[in-house]
């Protein structure tokens, strides 16, 4: 593999494992105010990204490459509201797919086809992602200040449940196949 998209896809292993630990940082704040329901539903995305983040590890392995992990930086402690919190969310998650693009964009450079195809699943899994995270901004903006309103979107949320994604590339492999 080319040195450069090695780098970037380690680089990503780091992105997608920052995204799970805000994603921690940002259920946990959450549950500190009394949004239990919201709560499970980003320690399920944090879950997600980690399986990401194993995704790309996963990947470089199977090419034969090494494996290098970054620092991963400090989340933020709290969030001034759970609209701030879906918000910040929703821009992160709008970094991650420029970053997916951007390795897209080197992949095809390099006519890196095992790359490419590995990143299309991303594509989808993308747009996927910021329609979920839009959808609970656009939720909470229609409710405003309404406590009532907000503590049905948390029990609705609430209900979301973790599971290993069926179509995921490269995951699990033997060891990892922990079920739900
Ligand atoms: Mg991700």
């Amino acid at each position: 593999m080319d040195s450069k998209m090695l780098k970037e896809l380690n680089q990503q292993i780091q992105e997608e494992t920052y995204s799970s630990y805000i994603y921690l940082a940002m259920a946990a704040d959450l549950e500190a105010n009394g949004f239990k329901g919201m709560a499970t539903w980003m320690q399920v995305q944090a879950r997600e990204e980690k399986i990401h983040a194993d995704i790309f590890l996963n990947y470089i392995l199977e090419r034969g490459e090494r494996v290098e992990l970054e620092a991963i930086q400090k989340p933020p402690v709290t969030w001034e509201s759970p609209l701030a919190i879906f918000q910040a969310a929703l821009d992160h998650e709008k970094h991650i797919t420029g970053r997916i693009d951007h390795m897209v964009k080197v992949a095809r450079e390099l006519n890196d086809n095992a790359s490419l195809n590995m990143l299309q699943w991303f594509i989808e899994e993308q747009v996927e992602e910021e329609a979920n995270v839009g959808e609970a901004v656009q939720q909470l903006e229609i409710v405003g200040d309404d406590g009532r309103g907000k503590l049905m979107i948390d029990r609705e949320m609430g209900t979301r449940v973790f599971s290993v994604p069926a179509s995921a590339p490269y995951y699990p492999k033997p060891g990892q196949a922990i079920g739900a």
